[in-house]
């Protein structure tokens, strides 16, 4: 007998519930990794993802080795290959943890009960989220569609910070020296061979930026309890300085668990519950929040949840679209906000807020672009987040602000990057326009700078009253529910 422990985004060896009970039945772990992109369509992971999914795997199958185990790469169809992996290493329980994507759901519910059905134990855990998508209803039993009383409940039933103890060695297959005739580790696919690099390479500032792996986010926690949490509050909407933790790719990943965070705010006598840790504890609620609506209303990856969007007369404009892509809106905040995208692969959320509202509010084009964007560049990617992310910034999502607050990026800018730090260390063409007119170079509201300074940069693309009327405009003409 062995246990498959089939791995997806739970990339980690400690607080891992698949894992821990693989071990605990005492037969030998197979730890398995499959790789089948296309069975996630349309929300297939995008090059970011693929590019931080492949440093997860090789930090994993080090720290597997390091434990007498071995992580085994096949590529899918996923059934076909569980299956085949259970003939050859005489498997009789298969276990994994869950996640909670439309089409994910429906593929591991499928292979759950063909599993089954031929006779092999299946468990499947939650090693993602403090409390999973159906444990929190609201009085009437229906899912909620409002963060602050989604929150209170999820309080209510209590916020568990006890991760599960990381195995010491995990029982491996019989060698064929110890045992002759005994089935050896199954074969594996190199990594390098499921071509999740991409082939022109775009990756060396990712490189720069990140360490994926479970100790590269056991550090990024490290630094930001060291040095951030207690003034998180005050720095969390500044995109220009670290005051946030970056963990966000390495939860998408599984890298560390919710419950691992919340511990680490404890042990670092910082209070989840009314101290300065709450306002951090409440953005991993976000996140909890935004699996939640994913479950319940699957339809919102392509739909609005709030159908008077359904006839929003969306504009289609390519060229539009590109230079918001590429950071060249004339809008600096903006702009600085998309090369951070493109150079590391990340962007601060209130950039995120900015930009998201620049494209569907300005421009008044359709959210799905935007999202569709981050799904190929962010490397934290994750189909709950950036859905709920732009559904509310579109205001077509739940506790979405009301449409007419429409963000001014040059207000927006002045606020929060006041010295034009965050501006400069992306768009380099700004960088000798002093602060008074950083978010301003060709003049507007604030003073413009010297033509000569800012040299190379293009004007706005959008006029920002004017748009903001026209979108208002387009919203009153809505048809109103009933
Ligand atoms: P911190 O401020 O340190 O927060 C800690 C953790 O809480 C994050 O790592 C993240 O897991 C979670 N979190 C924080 N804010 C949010 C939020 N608003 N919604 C959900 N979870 C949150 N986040 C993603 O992880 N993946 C996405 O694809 C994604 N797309 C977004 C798209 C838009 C248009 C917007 C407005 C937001 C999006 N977010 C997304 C949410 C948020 O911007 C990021 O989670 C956050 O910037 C990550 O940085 P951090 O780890 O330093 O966050």
């Amino acid at each position: 007998t062995a246990t498959l422990v089939w791995l997806r985004r739970d990339l980690r060896l400690a607080d891992q519930p698949a894992l821990l009970a693989a071990v605990e039945r005492g037969a030998p772990v197979v730890p398995v990794f499959v790789h089948a992109p296309e069975e996630e369509a349309p929300w297939q992971p995008g090059a970011a993802s693929n590019w931080w999914l492949h440093h997860s795997l090789a930090r994993l199958s080090e720290a597997l080795e390091r434990r007498g185990s071995r992580l085994i790469l096949r590529r899918g169809p996923t059934l076909e290959t569980l299956r085949e992996l259970v003939q050859e290493t005489g498997a009789d329980a298969v276990f994994w943890n869950r996640l909670y994507e439309p089409a994910v759901i429906r593929r591991d519910r499928q292979i759950k009960r063909r599993l089954r059905e031929s006779g092999l134990r299946v468990e499947s855990f939650n090693a993602a989220l403090l409390h999973e998508p159906w444990c929190i209803r609201s009085g009437s039993g229906d899912p909620y569609r409002v963060f602050s009383p989604f929150w209170k409940s999820c309080r209510q039933a209590g916020i568990d910070g006890t991760p599960l103890p990381e195995p010491e060695a995990l029982p491996a297959p019989p060698t064929a020296a110890a045992r002759p005739g005994a089935a050896p580790w199954p074969g594996s696919e190199s990594l390098d061979a499921l071509g999740l690099l991409p082939e022109l390479r775009w990756d060396a500032g990712l490189d720069r930026t990140w360490t994926p792996g479970e100790a590269g986010a056991h550090r990024r926690l490290h630094d930001f309890l060291e040095n951030s949490a207690e003034r998180y509050h005050r720095l969390r909407d500044l995109p220009g300085q670290p005051g946030t933790s970056r963990l966000s790719p390495h939860l998408h990943f599984g890298e560390i668990s919710p419950r691992q965070i919340v511990r680490a705010l404890r042990d670092a006598g910082l209070d989840p519950d009314s101290g300065s840790a709450e306002p951090f504890l409440r953005e991993i609620g976000w996140r909890e929040f935004a699996h939640h609506l994913l479950f319940h209303f699957p339809h919102t990856t392509e739909a609005p949840l709030n159908p008077r969007f359904e006839a929003f007369p969306w504009r289609e404009s390519e060229r539009d679209l590109r230079a918001w892509q590429q950071g060249r809106t004339g809008i600096p905040i903006v702009d600085a906000s998309m090369r951070e995208l493109w150079q590391t692969g990340w962007m601060h959320n209130r950039s995120r807020m900015i930009v998201a509202s620049l494209l569907t509010k300005n421009l008044r084009m359709h959210w799905l672009h935007g999202a569709r964007w981050f799904w190929d560049t962010l490397v934290d990617a994750d189909l709950a987040s950036n859905t709920l992310g732009w559904q509310w910034t579109a205001g077509s999502g739940a506790d979405a602000a009301p449409y007419f607050r429409i963000f001014n990026p040059v207000l927006q800018g002045e606020r929060f990057d006041p010295d034009g730090r965050y501006v400069r260390r992306y768009v380099p063409e700004l960088e000798r326009v002093p602060a008074s007119a950083i978010h301003t170079p060709r003049g507007g509201r604030g003073r413009a700078a010297d033509p000569a300074l800012a040299l190379g940069y293009p004007p706005p693309i959008v006029d920002l009253r004017e748009s903001r009327q026209a979108a208002l405009e387009a919203f009153r003409r809505l048809p109103t529910p009933g």
